[in-house]
């Protein structure tokens, strides 16, 4: 199980800011920027967001709605939403999540 599925099922505590039937978010442990979220699918099926939108496009699709809607409810509405592709581009959870990054980054970090 990945470790966003065990926060999905209330194994480890995460400050979970929202959830619907197939999508949960939470803050980043780690964050980069003021306002650091990261949206995640309940289902681990997907190791990345290629997967995801050649396997479930609707899904997806509700993801990038999810993180507009918390960037507008958590910021100012302007954020970058970044999913990292592999282990050399960053990725260490292979569970398709997508950061949303709002206010002025960390120095040399960008997720
Ligand atoms: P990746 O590098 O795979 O794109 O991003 C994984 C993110 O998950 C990192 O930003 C890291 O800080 C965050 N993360 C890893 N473990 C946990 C955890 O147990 N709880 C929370 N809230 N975030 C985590």
């Amino acid at each position: 199980m990945s470790i966003f599925s065990r926060i999905v099922a209330r194994e480890i505590p995460a400050d979970i800011v929202f959830e619907s039937e197939a999508i949960i978010a939470f803050r980043d442990i780690a964050p980069q920027a003021p306002v650091h979220l990261l949206v995640v699918p309940k289902t681990e099926e997907f190791a990345n967001v290629a997967e995801l939108a050649g396997g479930d496009p609707a899904l997806l699709s509700e993801m990038v709605s999810v993180a507009n809607d918390l960037a507008a409810e958590h910021s100012n509405g302007e954020y970058r939403l970044i999913f990292n592709s592999g282990e050399s581009a960053g990725q260490a959870v292979f569970h398709v999540h997508a950061h949303v990054l709002s206010g002025a980054l960390q120095e040399g970090t960008l997720a």
